[in-house]
């Protein structure tokens, strides 16, 4: 392997440990304690997992946590009127409604009912369209791009002026990625399953973000000497010698591509744990934008 790898357990770790400091800073100075609400809608059992690892990472910077949750048979209104109830919480910064919804719930109304101040998932409808928008910026990104962003930065890779191409064009990674490295100044190609002569494609690329789901699609010839390669896919592919019976692969052929990027994320440890981090920090900038120091 010649690329250096991009740790983002190691990063995210960074993250948190800065934000211990800032929390313990706010409470001690402000007498503020960031607060966060999660809202969980049904009995998804990777979606209760995923806000149980939320409210413990909360818990592990000092920041307080609550838990909503309702039955799969919540109405409409229910949903609604318990995020209002929040919004109206001071106690409360940022408000998490855990997606997927059930789906017989309007989830875009859902998440419209968001106070935008307290959106730290970034998926209200006005902060999406900020970010799409030129010269605006949302209050909040949405954790895992505004992740990705955070391992480049980190690692020091400039984005300015760089050729991007983004694998995948999904809500939640692919297009605001894309707009967030707009925002960086990078040229953007962003492919999808209708995509023409993929690696053509992505041979342009100087940063390549790979969110498609499709276990280790990108090869080796399929990307660039020097290319930096953020790897967000999370497939399982069976493997009798793992406890679990299986173990987790990305987008990007990790071995072959690491012999010719210059940086490259690993699956697991590269964009995952990342996702929590920043929710985390825009918890915080939610609680200090409350208290007027930001
Ligand atoms: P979606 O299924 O919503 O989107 C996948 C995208 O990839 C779509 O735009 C689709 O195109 C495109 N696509 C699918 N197959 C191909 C193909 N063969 N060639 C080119 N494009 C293709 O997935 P998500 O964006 O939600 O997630 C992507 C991956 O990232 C998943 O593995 C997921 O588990 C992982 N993930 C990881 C996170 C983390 O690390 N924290 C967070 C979120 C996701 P089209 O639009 O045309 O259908």
């Amino acid at each position: 392997m010649s690329a250096y790898l991009i740790d983002g357990k190691a990063i995210a770790n960074t993250i948190q440990d800065e934000l211990v400091v800032e929390v313990q800073a706010l409470k001690e100075t402000h007498g503020l304690v960031p607060g966060l609400a999660t809202v969980l809608v049904g009995d998804n059992v990777a979606s209760q997992t995923y806000v149980r690892m939320k409210r413990k990472r909360c818990a592990d910077v000092g920041i307080y946590s609550v838990g909503h949750e309702l039955s799969k048979e919540a109405t409409q209104e229910e949903v609604e009127a318990l995020v209002r109830s929040l919004n109206a919480d001071p106690a409360i910064h940022g408000i998490l409604v855990q997606l997927p919804l059930p789906r017989h719930l309007d989830e875009e109304a859902v998440l419209s009912t968001v106070a935008l101040q307290k959106d730290v998932d970034g998926f209200h409808p006005v902060n999406i369209g900020r970010l799409a928008m030129k010269g605006r910026d949302p209050l909040f990104a949405p954790a895992t791009p505004s992740g990705i962003i955070e391992l480049l930065d980190r690692v020091g890779a400039p984005i300015e002026g760089k050729q991007a191409v983004v694998l995948g064009r999904s809500n939640i990674v692919g297009l605001p990625v894309s707009m967030l490295l707009l925002k960086r100044n990078a040229t953007i190609t962003i492919c999808h399953s209708r995509t023409q002569d993929l690696p053509a494609v992505t041979r342009q690329a100087d940063i390549l973000i790979a969110a498609v789901g499709r276990t280790e699609m990108v090869k080796r010839d399929w990307v660039k000497p020097g290319v930096v390669v953020i790897d967000v896919g999370i497939n399982r592919v069976d493997d009798p010698e793992a406890k679990r019976g299986y173990r987790l692969v990305g987008d990007v052929a990790f071995d072959e591509v690491a012999e010719v990027a210059s940086w490259i994320t690993p699956v697991p440890g590269g964009v995952g744990p990342m996702t929590i981090a920043m929710l985390l920090k825009n918890t915080v900038t939610a609680a200090k934008r409350v208290a007027g120091l930001l």
